[in-house]
């Protein structure tokens, strides 16, 4: 079942849902069951499954020169997603990017998903990197990814001789920044090609994990200002550790709360620290349901025991 059906079947009731990092290659598949087990008492229509492109890294030689060497460090996704849909009877939403994938690999790609009876998608750009280069015929942004896959929906595949091509019917999702993308000259900007993301196709909106709701609020109010109607699901992580400060500003190009900050840095460890990254996830999701959101979307980065404590307080 598509996202966007389950968010109408959830009549205005806010949802579970969250998302997992494939394991590491050569660990156990095991590892992810053992972290949605506990998850699913809290009923999640959909799981999400990130996508993850191979990375350059630098490996020392015994005589020290210096090899650069391309890893793909978590692959699996489409083999875990069908494996989700299968174990616990939940839809599966794989992540696709334009990374790494020319179009006639993000064709085969998605006809593998059709196959396997997975009906939703979240397009995403890429991994974050200095300098993004596309594949040599790839796509250089989520709009035009989202465009493949609409014409795929439409039975447009990319070689026009096929004969008796069957449409697909993927549910499509985007990804949304409220403290805008990090590349993005201004958050007008930002949005204004998140708009084209939704013209091509997407039917609803994921966002970067925040940890100030007002930054939520404020870019729901400029997206509904702007014509953007789909609903916006608001995406959040509790801290855990108190390197969480320095990394997730970081990695993820957001702002974290003084309030929180001066929290986190007076804790005395980081169980203490864990404590306050669910109360602080706790009260941002309280307002957020209180606020009718249609889903409350967790990153749980493979780690479930913070997750559920925060989602036994809320649902
Ligand atoms: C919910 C969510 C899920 C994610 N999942 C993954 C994942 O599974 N794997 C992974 O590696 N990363 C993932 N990411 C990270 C994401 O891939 C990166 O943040 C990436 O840099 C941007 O992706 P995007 O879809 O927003 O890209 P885009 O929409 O292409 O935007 C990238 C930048 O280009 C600008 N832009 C967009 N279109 C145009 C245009 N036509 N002309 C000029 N500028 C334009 C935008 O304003 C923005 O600054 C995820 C992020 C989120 C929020």
């Amino acid at each position: 079942m598509k996202v966007t059906e389950h968010i109408k079947n959830g009549n205005g009731k806010t949802q579970f849902s969250f998302e997992i990092l494939p394991p590491l290659k050569g660990e156990n598949i095991h590892s992810i069951f053992e972290n949605i087990d506990p998850l699913m008492e809290f009923q999640p229509p959909y799981i999400n499954v990130t996508y993850h492109r191979e990375e350059y890294v630098f490996k020392e030689l015994k005589n020290g020169l210096i090899e650069k060497k391309i890893v793909r460090k978590r692959p699996g996704t489409v083999g875990i997603c069908a494996a989700i849909q299968n174990k616990y009877v939940v839809d599966a939403v794989p992540h696709i990017l334009c990374g790494g994938f020319t179009k006639e690999e993000t064709e085969n790609f998605l006809i593998d998903l059709q196959f396997l009876g997975i009906d939703n998608v979240m397009g995403d750009a890429v991994k974050s990197e200095t300098y993004f280069t596309p594949e040599k015929n790839g796509h250089k942004y989520a709009c035009d990814l989202v465009s493949q896959i609409n014409d795929l929906n439409k039975g447009t595949y990319l070689d026009d001789e096929l004969q008796h091509t069957f449409p697909t019917d993927f549910c499509v999702g985007v990804a949304g920044y409220p403290e805008k993308h990090m590349e993005a000259p201004s958050s007008e900007s930002d949005i204004h090609f998140l708009k084209k993301k939704i013209k091509n196709g997407a039917e609803y909106i994921v966002t970067q994990m925040f940890f100030d709701n007002e930054k939520y609020f404020k870019f729901v109010e400029k997206c509904r200002a702007d014509g953007i109607t789909v609903p916006i699901i608001p995406g959040l992580k509790p801290i855990a550790v108190k390197s969480h400060l320095n990394l997730i500003p970081h990695r993820f190009k957001v702002d974290l709360p003084d309030a929180l900050v001066m929290e986190v840095v007076k804790a005395k460890d980081n169980k203490a620290v864990r404590q306050i990254g669910i109360d602080w996830c706790v009260k941002q999701s309280k307002e957020l349901v209180k606020a009718g959101v249609p889903f409350l979307h967790y990153y749980s980065m493979g780690k479930s025991s913070n997750i559920k404590e925060i989602a036994s307080q809320i649902f």
